[in-house]
C-alpha cells in the first residue's frame, strides 16, 4: 500500500544480524536455542524478522499464540515453531496443520493432542518452578515422566521460566533455586526408555545474560550447563541487566515535524492547556500519538531527538499527535516541517534514545514500550547506510 504517511517504525536488519552474533557468543554450541518472535516479534514485525532469523541459520523460533505461527507458516517459514500458550480441542487440528511443536503446560493439553494424533508426535513439556503463570507442578513430574513412556507423545524439551533472571547468580537467590528445581525434572526425564534425552531451556535474555557470566565449575553440581536460551529483548537491541553486548537497537521509531509554531510567552499548548511556555518558544508538532502507542504519561515527560539533540514533548499527548519544544536547538522563528524526529532508536546523526529511558518516562518497562507501538504505524525495513527518513 501506498504510504502517505510520515511516520514509520524503521527496522534495522543488519542489527538484528548483529545481535544475534552477540547473542551466540554467551551461547556453547549444542545448546538449544529459540529466539521469541511472540507478539509481532516485540513489535518489529514476525514475518520479515522470523525470515531473517531462518536466514541467519536459526532453527527454531518462539511464539505465544496459534495464530502467530499460523501467520508465520503462511509467510513460507520452515523452523521448528514452539508454541508457549495454551490451547484446547480447537487448536489441535492447526497445531498438526502447520506442524507447530507445542509447550505442554496442563493435562488438557496432553489428553487433546493424545485423542487426535496417529504417530509419535514431538512436544516440549513446561514446569512451573515458582513464577506460577504456566508449567505442570512440580509435584506431577513422576506422573508425567510414566504418562510420557507410552504416550506418541516424545518430550523432545523440558524448560521452565524464571520469574527474576535479572538477579540470577551461582551463589543465591530464587532464580538459581527455581534452576535447581529444574535440574530434578532434568534428572528424572533423563531416563525415560528409548527416548534420547530432551533438550533443557530456561533462560530469557536476563538469565541468558547472567548465565555466561560464570564458568560452568561455578554454578552448583547437577545444573546442566548447557541452559537452553530463549532470548527476546536482547535480540532486539536491549539487554535487560548490565552487560558488554554490543548490542544495537532493531527498531528506530521516527516521524517528523508537520506544523511549527513560534509561540509568545505565555501562551500554552494542547488539550488542558497543560504546559504554557514560560518565554518565547518554537514548537513542533509531530504526527504520533497516543493510538499509535505513544505512551499518553509521556505528556510533558517524554523526550525525543532533535537534530542530535533530546527535547521534551510539552503538553498533552493527543490520538494522533505529540508536541515538542525545540526551543533549546532552534533559535529563531523558521519553519521546522518535513525535519525528522525519532522516537526512539538511533536517529540520523547516529544519537541513540533507549526505549529503556522512555520505559522509565512513562513508568514502564522497554518491553512495553517496543510492543505498544500500534498497528497503524508502518514497519519499513531500513536499508544499510540510508537512515533518514525521506522515502
Ligand atoms: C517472552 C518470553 C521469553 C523472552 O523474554 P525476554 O525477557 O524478552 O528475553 C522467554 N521465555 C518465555 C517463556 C517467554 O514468554
Amino acid at each position: 500500500m501506498t504510504q502517505y504517511r510520515r511516520t514509520a517504525a524503521w527496522i534495522n536488519l543488519s542489527h538484528l544480524e548483529n545481535n544475534l552474533r552477540e547473542i551466540k557468543k554467551l551461547i556453547a554450541p549444542g545448546t538449544f536455542f529459540c529466539p521469541m518472535v511472540k507478539a509481532n516479534a516485540y513489535g518489529h514485525g514476525d514475518v520479515a524478522i522470523s525470515l531473517k532469523l531462518e536466514q541467519l541459520g536459526v532453527k527454531t523460533l518462539g511464539v505465544g499464540l496459534i495464530e502467530e505461527g499460523l501467520l508465520l507458516r503462511r509467510a513460507g517459514c520452515r523452523s521448528q515453531i514452539l508454541f508457549f500458550g495454551i490451547f484446547d480441542e480447537h487448536g489441535v487440528e492447526p497445531i498438526l496443520q502447520s506442524h507447530l511443536t507445542p509447550v505442554l503446560s496442563t493435562w488438557e493439553q496432553i489428553l487433546c493432542l493424545e485423542k487426535k494424533i496417529k504417530s509419535s508426535m514431538a512436544v516440549h513439556v513446561k514446569f512451573d518452578t515458582g513464577m506460577h503463570r504456566l508449567g505442570f507442578a512440580m509435584q506431577d513430574l513422576e506422573k508425567l515422566r510414566a504418562h510420557f513412556e507410552t504416550s506418541l507423545l516424545k518430550v523432545e524439551g523440558i524448560l521452565t521460566h524464571l520469574h527474576s533472571a535479572e538477579g540470577l547468580n551461582p551463589k543465591e537467590g530464587s532464580a538459581l533455586e527455581q534452576l535447581r528445581q529444574f535440574a530434578k525434572v532434568e534428572q528424572v526425564f533423563s531416563a525415560i526408555n528409548s527416548q534420547p534425552k530432551p533438550v533443557v531451556h530456561s533462560l530469557n535474555s536476563a538469565g541468558m545474560i547472567n548465565f555466561a557470566k560464570y564458568s560452568a565449575s561455578e554454578w552448583p553440581e547437577g545444573l546442566s550447563p548447557h541452559q537452553g536460551a530463549r532470548p527476546g529483548l536482547a535480540l532486539y537491541g536491549i539487554a535487560p541487566v548490565k552487560s558488554t553486548m554490543n548490542l544495537k537497537p532493531v527498531m528506530n521509531l521516527r516521524s517528523e515535524i508537520v506544523r511549527t509554531h513560534a509561540l509568545k510567552a505565555g501562551e500554552s499548548v494542547s488539550y488542558g492547556a497543560t504546559w504554557t511556555a514560560s518565554k518565547d518558544s518554537m514548537i513542533g508538532v509531530v504526527p504520533m500519538g497516543y493510538a499509535d502507542g505513544y505512551h499518553r504519561l509521556l505528556s510533558n515527560r517524554g523526550t525525543v531527538l532533535f537534530r542530535g539533540q533530546p527535547v521534551p514533548v510539552v503538553g498533552n499527548v493527543c490520538m494522533d499527535y505529540i508536541m515538542i519544544d525545540v526551543s533549546s536547538v532552534v533559535k529563531s522563528a523558521e519553519s521546522l516541517d518535513h525535519e525528522v524526529v525519532t522516537l526512539f532508536g538511533e536517529d540520523e546523526f547516529g544519537k541513540y534514545l533507549s526505549p529503556e529511558e522512555l520505559a522509565k518516562q512513562a513508568q514502564t518497562i522497554s518491553w512495553e514500550i517496543l510492543t505498544s507501538v500500534g498497528e497503524r504505524v508502518p514497519r519499513v525495513i531500513e536499508n544499510e547506510g540510508a537512515r533518514s527518513w525521506k522515502m
